[in-house]
């Protein structure tokens, strides 16, 4: 049977770490299983939805090269809905509910004062045709619940937290329906996921009551549960969900530099037992992949750490993938001499300005001055010419280390740092590199 898995975004924001992890995460066991990964866009919430975020939604996944083999939206599966519930109606599963929200408040209120855990009493369930009856005449519109199965155990193997077992009699009933007629998460998602054809479902712990829930959904449907996993959640450096991390969107992660690669390597990997490591074949992530390797411990997302792997990241990222956001002139070469350099592929830029020039360098003293007019007349512009420049002026001056090279790259670049000289040389030429040598001289 073909693996499909789902992410379901609500469009009510941009995508962040969080949930692009859980996105990454059933794109990649999708593709080791050679299955289908569906993007359902969760946008029952009419007012909270929005179209632009939809489309930010679209993009992110396509920014970070996890596009989803289909697509559904559930404002347009109505219809789909309507028939399910029609027939748990017709079951006796869903049964109408009136108490306002400050009625079940004050009862929770009560059981909690009891030292009971706040159920729903399942009052309701005693009203008759005629309590019914009575309360449309008064123009009041129920809400429903899903009656759970108090014989029938919810449990079940958790892909990544082993055996789960829960007591429906601990559990309220969930509300499925508002009285408005608009669906709450818990059925629409699993008539979904059957109608979608969904093997495994992966999501964020936040889910797991839910799934206890939405078991006995299935099965009232008709239709075999997915496998389920869910992964512990993943917090800041500081141990706990930070705003920061909520607003560490996949927008403001571009805007900073961060390469959908780097991102793809860390988040496939924080949280589990395999190091995180700047891999930037997809194929050795998703080789690897595996929900066993998955800690039951919240995964810590520290900002240092993607930086790091960014910028190790950049360096092995080939001319042809970044050739598009590279200033005009540098070619291959260019790009492999100066990304050693790089934190992001933006500072592309600055360092070029290395190689084009002007550069601005420091007065040198004297005895540096004459070392650099030696170095002019040394210039012997071979197909290695750095190594054999400073081979010459280290036989010449008895010169060694960082008084041999610190003042030939102030002279030639203006700076203390960066790129390997024997691969700038050739991108400068020679000209300019005489040149520069002699301006230092003054
Ligand atoms: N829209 C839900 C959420 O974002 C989907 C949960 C699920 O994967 O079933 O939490």
């Amino acid at each position: 049977m073909t693996v499909i898995t789902r992410f379901a975004p609500s469009p009510t924001g941009r995508l962040h770490v969080g949930n692009i992890r859980t996105a990454l995460h059933n794109w990649m066991l999708a593709k080791k299983q050679g299955g289908r990964f569906l993007l359902r866009i969760d946008d029952t919430d009419a007012e909270r939805s929005r179209e632009d975020y939809v489309d930010a939604i679209r993009a992110d996944l396509a920014w970070l090269g996890l596009d989803p083999d289909g697509e559904e939206r559930q404002s347009q599966r109505f219809a789909l809905y309507e028939a399910a519930f029609a027939r748990l109606v017709e079951q006796g599963r869903i049964y109408r509910c009136y108490e306002t929200a400050q009625e079940l408040d004050l009862k929770r209120k009560v059981l909690l004062g009891r030292g009971l855990p706040p159920i729903y009493d399942r009052a309701a369930l005693r009203l008759t045709e005629a309590d019914h009856a009575a309360k449309a005449a008064e123009g009041i519109a129920p809400h429903w619940r899903f009656q759970l199965d108090h014989g029938e155990q919810l449990a079940w193997e958790d892909g990544i937290r082993g055996p789960q077992h829960f007591d429906p009699a601990q559990l309220s009933d969930p509300v499925v329906r508002r009285a408005d007629g608009s669906w709450l998460y818990m059925l629409p998602s699993v008539i979904d996921d059957i109608d979608m054809g969904v093997t495994d479902v992966l999501r964020g712990e936040d889910h797991v009551s839910n799934t206890a829930v939405q078991l006995q959904m299935f099965t009232a449907l008709g239709a075999q549960p997915p496998r389920f996993a869910h992964e512990a959640l993943l917090v800041g450096s500081e141990g706990k969900l930070s705003k920061r991390l909520g607003a560490l969107g996949a927008d403001g992660l571009r805007e900073q530099g961060i390469e959908p690669e780097a991102l793809v390597a860390l988040l496939a990997r924080l949280g589990t037992s395999q190091p995180v490591e700047p891999v930037l074949d997809r194929a050795v992530l998703i080789a690897g992949f595996d929900l066993g390797t998955f800690g039951r411990a919240p995964a810590r997302f520290d900002d240092a750490e993607l930086q790091r792997v960014n910028a190790a990241i950049v360096h092995q990222l080939p001319f042809a993938q970044v050739q598009g956001r590279l200033p005009a002139g540098i070619d291959a070469a260019g790009w492999d001499a100066i990304r050693p350099n790089l934190a992001h592929v933006g500072e592309a830029a600055d360092w070029w300005r290395v190689v084009t020039g002007p550069v601005e360098r420091p007065a040198f003293d004297d005895e540096t001055r004459a070392y650099l007019a030696q170095a002019a007349r040394s210039l012997n512009w071979s197909d290695q010419p750095w190594r054999d420049l400073t081979e010459a002026l280290k036989t010449a001056t008895g010169r060694k280390g960082k008084a041999l090279f610190l003042p030939l790259r102030l002279a030639l670049t203006g700076r203390e740092h960066g790129p390997d000289m024997a691969a700038l040389l050739p991108l400068i030429g020679e000209a300019e590199v005489r040149a520069r040598l002699e301006q230092a001289v003054g």
